[in-house]
This record gives structure tokens, C-alpha cells and sequence, in this order.
């Protein structure tokens, strides 16, 4: 029996994108309030941007996956 050609059945592909940071809006920096303070009223201290360190930007990858595989009806 002659032995099958495989296919490349799997896919990947990769997006890349610069995007303005969610987290602190560009701004590299974010307010926190002292914990338990729900309504505000204690002066927040600035922190660095632990999502983007500081920068206001972040690099984003999206990875689409692409996975044929036969449909074979019973
Ligand atoms: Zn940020």
C-alpha cells in the first residue's frame, strides 16, 4: 500500500500590533488607592504601570491557529 502524502494541516499565523495600554491610557503610570478605601477619599499614590512598565504602549500578539481536519461522515 503506497504510503499517504500528509498535508500541512495546521496553520499559524501572527498578528502583531503596537497598542496605546488599556490599563493607565497611554499614561505609563496609574493611581492606587490604599486598600479598603472604596470611595476615594485618601490620596492615591502614583505607581509605575505594571502592565506596561511605564511605556503607555503595548506590544500585542495575536496568534490564529488554523487546524483542518477531515469531516468524514459516517
Ligand atoms: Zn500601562
Amino acid at each position: 500500500m503506497e504510503k499517504q502524502r500528509k498535508e500541512q494541516k495546521i496553520f499559524h499565523r501572527y498578528i502583531r500590533t503596537v497598542e496605546v495600554c488599556g490599563k493607565c491610557g497611554g499614561e505609563g503610570k496609574i493611581l492606587v488607592w490604599p486598600e479598603g478605601d472604596l470611595w476615594k477619599q485618601d490620596e492615591p499614590t502614583e505607581e509605575t504601570c505594571p502592565l506596561c512598565e511605564g511605556s503607555g504602549m503595548l506590544r500585542k500578539t495575536v496568534t490564529i491557529t488554523t487546524d483542518l481536519t477531515p469531516f468524514k461522515r459516517e
